[in-house]
């Protein structure tokens, strides 16, 4: 009997607290003296002030640029262009998604480190050693694996605190799948982004995030709502970013991951966040590992009181045409596909099936209210 090897990977430092962007110097610091800081308007105006102060102090030489909105090939190859011209011994992301993505992938074509500071907490992209590629007219193009993991990850809880709700809400639906999907790979032996299998210490990460957001879920939520930082929006916050992002990357991802894929291409569906598809997709996932009815009930009910996704009306489209959804299905249970990470093998037409199902179930729980 051959045990599988096991390959965990995680950011060198990842650094958290309200105000922590004070410290941000002290951790560049040991990277390099000469930044250049990428995001877009709101991106890098949150964190300005910040930066300026604390650079100043360890005399850190910083460069803003403005990223162009796509984590595209082109926009990869000019910022690293730009950044080798400018003689940058760091490359820096200030704000959301995809200008994360694009930051982790021309500090690799530069050769220099990663520097990541998210300034919303909608996904569990900023510690991986993943870019998700777009074309420039803004559809997927495929996944970038990476040779390492970001340098630093830097949470200001209190800029997050400050912004939108939906973003921190969205990042708990990413969260939510986390250790169902990770288990689901452990179950089926399939590998993680590592090419390797998941560890001890990934799956009981993926649980504690799991239980997390479970638990303070609602908290954090009333605190964005107040713009202030409570232990509950810390604990959502890490969740959202370091244990979601750790749990995903070396547990593996299943149909959640592969269903928000598939509904990234349906033009109804385009308003809804990466985490809301992922939190629909997973009572999807649930339907289809035919979990416990207590222990999905419990699922929509979380959903249900945070404002995440239980019906597809809720992801903006109410009558959805049988015929694109059925295409939907058909393309996340294609092959190549993280719906190939189940124990058992998912046909477009059982997920179809199950995306009917978990409707159905999401609006008989809103008609309940
Ligand atoms: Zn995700």
């Amino acid at each position: 009997m051959g045990f599988k090897t096991k390959i965990f990977g995680a950011p060198s430092r990842y650094v958290q607290g309200a105000g922590a962007i004070q410290a941000l110097g002290r951790h560049i610091a040991l990277l390099g003296d000469k930044v250049l800081v990428v995001g877009g308007k709101a991106g890098l105006s949150a964190t300005r002030e910040g930066r300026e102060k604390s650079f100043k102090l360890l005399n850190i030489l910083q460069i803003e640029d403005k990223f162009n909105g796509e984590s595209s090939d082109e926009e990869i190859a000019r910022l690293a262009a730009f950044g080798i011209r400018a003689g940058v011994s760091v490359l820096m992301a200030s704000g959301g998604g995809k200008a994360i993505d694009a930051v982790k992938a021309a500090a690799e074509d530069m050769n220099v480190p990663a520097v990541i500071v998210p300034t919303i907490a909608s996904n569990d992209a900023p510690c991986s050693a993943l870019s998700v590629i777009y074309n420039n007219d803004g559809s997927f193009s495929r996944l970038r694996p990476l040779k390492n993991n970001p340098a630093l990850v830097l949470m200001d809880t209190e800029i997050i605190a400050k912004a939108p709700v939906r973003t921190l809400v969205a990042g708990m639906g990413d969260a939510l799948a986390t250790w169902f999907e990770a288990d689901a790979c452990r179950r089926s032996n399939a590998l993680n982004s590592f090419g390797g299998s998941v560890s001890e210490a990934g799956l009981a990460l993926a649980k504690h995030c799991l239980n997390t957001i479970i638990e303070h879920g609602f908290n954090a939520k009333i605190a964005c709502e107040n713009q202030v930082v409570t232990h509950a929006l810390e604990k959502v916050v890490e969740a959202n970013t370091l244990l979601s992002g750790l749990g995903f990357e070396n547990g593996g991802v299943a149909v959640a991951h592969a269903l928000s894929e598939a509904f990234s291409a349906v033009p109804e569906l385009h308003h809804a966040a990466h985490g809301e598809t992922v939190a629909f997709g997973l009572l999807v996932q649930l339907i289809l590992e035919d979990r416990p009815t207590a222990e999905i009930n419990e699922i929509y009910e979380f959903c249900r009181s945070v404002g995440l996704p239980i019906t597809l009306g809720d992801l903006g489209c109410e009558e959805i045409d049988k015929d694109t959804l059925r295409r939907a299905a058909d393309a996340a249970a294609a092959p190549g596909n993280p719906s190939a990470n189940m124990p058992f093998p998912v046909t477009g037409r059982m997920l179809y099936d199950a995306v009917r199902a978990a409707d159905g179930l999401g609006r008989s729980f809103s008609a309940a209210k």
